[in-house]
Order: C-alpha cells, then sequence, then structure tokens
C-alpha cells in the first residue's frame, strides 16, 4: 500500500490484490465475537517506531488523522494503531483500489502486459507493471515463472516463524506488567487492553519465541493453546484463571533475515518486489521498501 499509494498520488493507475480479507498483513488485528462480545488482539506487530524522516512525515499525518498514537510504556519511541494495529492500514486502504480475499496464484507476462490468474480462475484485465509485495517465501513462488534473478534473491531470505496466543480473561490480571519479553520460550506477552483507544476486554497477546515456535510448527492450533497458556503463566510466575477465549495464530513468515537491498526493480519487464525482507523485519522497513520501488519505478520509467 506504501508503494500503491505513492503511485497513485502521482497519477497512476493502481489495482491491489490482496488474500487477507481486509487490510493488515503481518500488521492484522484480529476480532472474535463470543457470546455478544467482540474481543481485539494485534496478534501480529505489536508497535511500530521511526527512524527515516519520510516515514517521520508519514507518522506525522497517521497520527493527524488519529490512526496512530504513541505507546511509550515498552519503549518511548513505540508507536500503535488506533484503535487497532490495522487502523493506519485500513487509512491507506480508503483512498486506494483493493480487491481482499483475492489470492494470486499465478502471473503471467503477455507481450508487453501481465495476466493474472486467482484460485477462481483469470483475471479480466492486464497490468503493464507488477509490484510483489509478499513475504519471501511467498514472492519465490509467484517470481520462479518469470524472473530467474529475483527469485533466486527472495529463496536466499528464510523467515523464522511465530506462533501467537490470543486469550481474553474475565477479570483484570492486575498483578502483571503491560508487556513481557525474554529469550526464553514466551518472546513477548502484552496486554493488548493497555495500548491506547482501545476496549475494556482483558486481552492478551502472547508470542512464542522462534526457536520453539519452530519445534512446534506443524501443530494443531488447539493443541499450542494450552501450552503457551501454560508458558505464559510460567514465564511471569502467575497463576492464571481459565480464560474466557484463547485461540492460537501460526505466523509461517513472521520475521525475514532482510536480503537489504531496498527493494527489486527490472525496468525492462516492469517487474518489481517489495517488502520488510528486502529491507529489515520491522513494518517501517516494509513501508519504505515500498515507497522504494514506487520512486524507482516513476524514475527508471
Ligand atoms: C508476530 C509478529 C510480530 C511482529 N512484531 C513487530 C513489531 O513489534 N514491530 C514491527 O515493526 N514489526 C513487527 N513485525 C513485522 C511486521 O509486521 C512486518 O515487517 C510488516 O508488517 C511486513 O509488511 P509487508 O507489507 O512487507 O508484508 P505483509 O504484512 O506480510 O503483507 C503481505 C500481504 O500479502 C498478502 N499476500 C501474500 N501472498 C499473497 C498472494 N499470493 N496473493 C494475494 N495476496 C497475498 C498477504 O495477505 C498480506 O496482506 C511482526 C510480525 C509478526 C508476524
Amino acid at each position: 500500500m506504501a508503494c500503491a499509494s505513492y503511485l497513485q498520488e502521482r497519477g497512476c493507475s493502481v489495482k491491489l490484490f490482496d488474500k487477507g480479507r481486509g487490510p493488515g498483513g503481518r500488521m492484522s488485528t484480529k476480532r472474535i465475537a463470543q457470546d455478544g462480545r467482540e474481543f481485539r488482539f494485534d496478534h501480529g506487530a505489536q508497535y511500530f517506531s521511526a527512524r527515516d524522516e519520510d516515514f517521520v512525515r508519514q507518522l506525522k499525518a497517521w497520527e493527524k488523522a488519529g490512526v496512530v498514537a504513541r505507546w511509550p510504556k515498552d519503549k518511548p519511541d513505540a508507536w500503535v494503531g488506533t484503535p487497532g494495529m490495522n487502523a493506519p492500514l485500513k487509512h491507506m486502504a480508503g483512498s486506494l483500489e483493493i480487491s481482499f480475499s483475492t489470492r494470486i496464484v499465478g502471473i503471467q507476462r503477455q507481450g508487453r502486459a501481465y495476466a493474472l490468474r486467482t484460485e477462481q480462475g483469470a483475471l479480466p484485465q492486464q497490468f503493464d507493471s507488477l509490484a510483489v509485495a509478499v513475504p519471501a517465501e511467498q514472492a519465490t513462488t509467484l517470481l520462479g515463472a518469470l524472473d530467474f534473478g529475483m527469485a533466486r534473491h527472495a529463496v536466499s531470505v528464510s523467515s523464522t516463524p511465530c506462533w501467537t496466543l490470543m486469550c481474553a480473561f474475565a477479570e483484570p490480571l492486575s498483578d502483571l506488567p503491560e508487556s513481557y519479553r525474554s529469550d526464553g520460550v514466551i518472546a513477548w506477552a502484552a496486554r493488548n487492553s493497555a495500548k491506547p483507544d482501545r476496549d475494556a476486554h482483558e486481552c492478551w497477546v502472547v508470542q512464542a519465541g522462534p526457536a520453539w515456535s519452530c519445534a512446534q510448527l506443524e501443530m494443531e492450533a488447539a493443541d499450542i493453546v494450552p501450552m503457551l497458556l501454560e508458558e505464559f503463566a510460567r514465564a511471569l510466575g502467575a497463576k492464571l484463571p481459565p480464560p474466557l477465549l484463547a485461540t492460537a495464530h501460526r505466523w509461517r513468515f513472521a520475521f525475514p533475515n532482510s536480503a537489504n537491498s531496498g527493494c527489486l526493480w527490472d525496468g525492462d519487464n516492469r517487474l518489481g518486489a517489495c517488502g520488510d525482507w528486502l529491507t529489515g523485519a520491522t513494518v517501517e522497513d516494509a513501508w519504505l521498501s515500498g515507497r522504494q520501488l514506487a520512486r524507482t519505478m516513476l524514475r527508471e520509467g
């Protein structure tokens, strides 16, 4: 979306396709309805920071629009989306043409145009340029048949997984800190409801460390839940009451070991790639990579 909005603001006609049901990707907010109540969890990125001056400017614009706020409890320069982590993405999505729930399964070069195939079949439109903005492992699949060099670049990056537990309790777990991090089984835990502009439900997001997540990667979410609840209680030295709800999400490609090239662009074939894996492993890196690709596309024609 960072790439698309930059191009659109400069007069290009852009269309996006995302397999997700709404804007978010790894910066999603999950909503779970139960017993007439809705619980929300930032189950991917927890917060983000801004160092690059362009991203700082973007952050100020989002702040003015009321879709981000500081959350200095864990880190002085931490920001979160409000009322959910996905809020700045929803804000960007508002001015873009995006087809959600649309997984691209094939890309074909037809003369000077690109044709896309979804699980439902070929799309009627064709495109003169294409930017692939998905995690490296998924980019490898899409780019494989199109550009060997780019696919090789993507294949050189690997991502570590992250099992994430989302749980809600009837009463506040008042003896616990608002966030916890370690190098152990529980890498990070945060009281979601302590972030600014959240509702009052006592919701926690608990992320397992990379070694534990790798070892348990192919297990079922239902089996992960009791294991992570137990590890969470052990890590915080707490006796947890039975949760109102608890569920787990497997992020298979959570954190890439970055290729550090910013973005990829082949001007002859008008094909590019962007995403955090080309810059780092954070929200800011993803945004910067998208912007860099848009600038390169405009500069190199
Ligand atoms: C558990 C977890 C915790 C994190 N914590 C932090 C943090 O605290 N701070 C921070 O800055 N960063 C954090 N990150 C990293 C941050 O979320 C990512 O760096 C950033 O969101 C990556 O953005 P992206 O656009 O490059 O990729 P993504 O957000 O992965 O977006 C890729 C999009 O492509 C779509 N897609 C994939 N394949 C296809 C296809 N074939 N067809 C159509 N659509 C497709 C997906 O649905 C997705 O929306 C965390 C990530 C995870 C998973």
